[in-house]
C-alpha cells in the first residue's frame, strides 16, 4: 500500500510512489517475518511494474479535496472567481491534499468563512 501524502500535481505523486516502491521492494525480504499479512510489493523493480503497482495500490485515504481549489476556483476569501456573492466553504477549497485528517481543517475553513461573511478583516 502507498498512502498519498504528496501534493499536486498528480504526476509528482506517482513518481514519489514509484520511488517508495523501490525501497519497499528492497526491504520486503527483511520485513517478511514481521508481517502477518505479507507485504504487497511490485512484480519486479522495472519502471513499468513500479508504475502499475503504484496505480493499483494508491488511494486517497477518504480525503478527496481540491475540486474548487483556492487559487484556481476561489480566492483567499473563498469567493468564486468571476462571480459575485458566492463562496465555497468545504474541503474542496483545499489547494493540496493535507498530510493529516481532513475533518478538523474543514471545520476551521467553515469557522474562518463565517468570520469573513460577518465582515471580519481578511
Ligand atoms: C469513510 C470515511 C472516513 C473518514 N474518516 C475521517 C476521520 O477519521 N477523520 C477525519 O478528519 N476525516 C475523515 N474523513 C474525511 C472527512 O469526513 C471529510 O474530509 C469531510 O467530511 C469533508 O467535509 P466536506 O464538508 O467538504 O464534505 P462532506 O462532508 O462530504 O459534505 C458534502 C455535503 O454536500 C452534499 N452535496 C454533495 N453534492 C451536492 C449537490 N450537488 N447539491 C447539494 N448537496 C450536495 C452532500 O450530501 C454532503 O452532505 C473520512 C471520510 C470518509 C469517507
Amino acid at each position: 500500500m502507498c498512502v498519498l501524502t504528496a501534493s499536486f500535481p498528480p504526476i509528482d505523486t506517482t513518481l514519489h510512489c514509484v520511488e517508495n516502491q523501490k525501497t519497499s521492494t528492497q526491504i520486503a525480504p527483511a520485513m517478511a517475518p514481521y508481517c502477518t499479512t505479507g507485504m504487497v510489493v511490485p512484480e519486479d523493480d522495472s519502471e513499468e511494474a513500479l508504475r502499475a503497482h503504484a496505480r493499483r495500490t494508491t488511494f486517497a485515504i477518504y480525503h478527496p479535496v481540491g475540486t474548487c481549489a483556492m487559487g484556481s476556483v476561489v480566492d483567499e476569501q473563498l469567493r468564486v472567481n468571476g462571480l459575485e456573492r458566492l463562496r465555497v466553504v468545504d474541503a474542496s477549497v483545499m489547494p493540496v491534499v493535507p498530510r493529516g485528517n481532513t475533518n478538523a481543517p474543514t471545520i476551521a475553513i467553515a469557522e474562518r468563512a463565517a468570520d469573513l461573511i460577518n465582515g471580519a478583516a481578511p
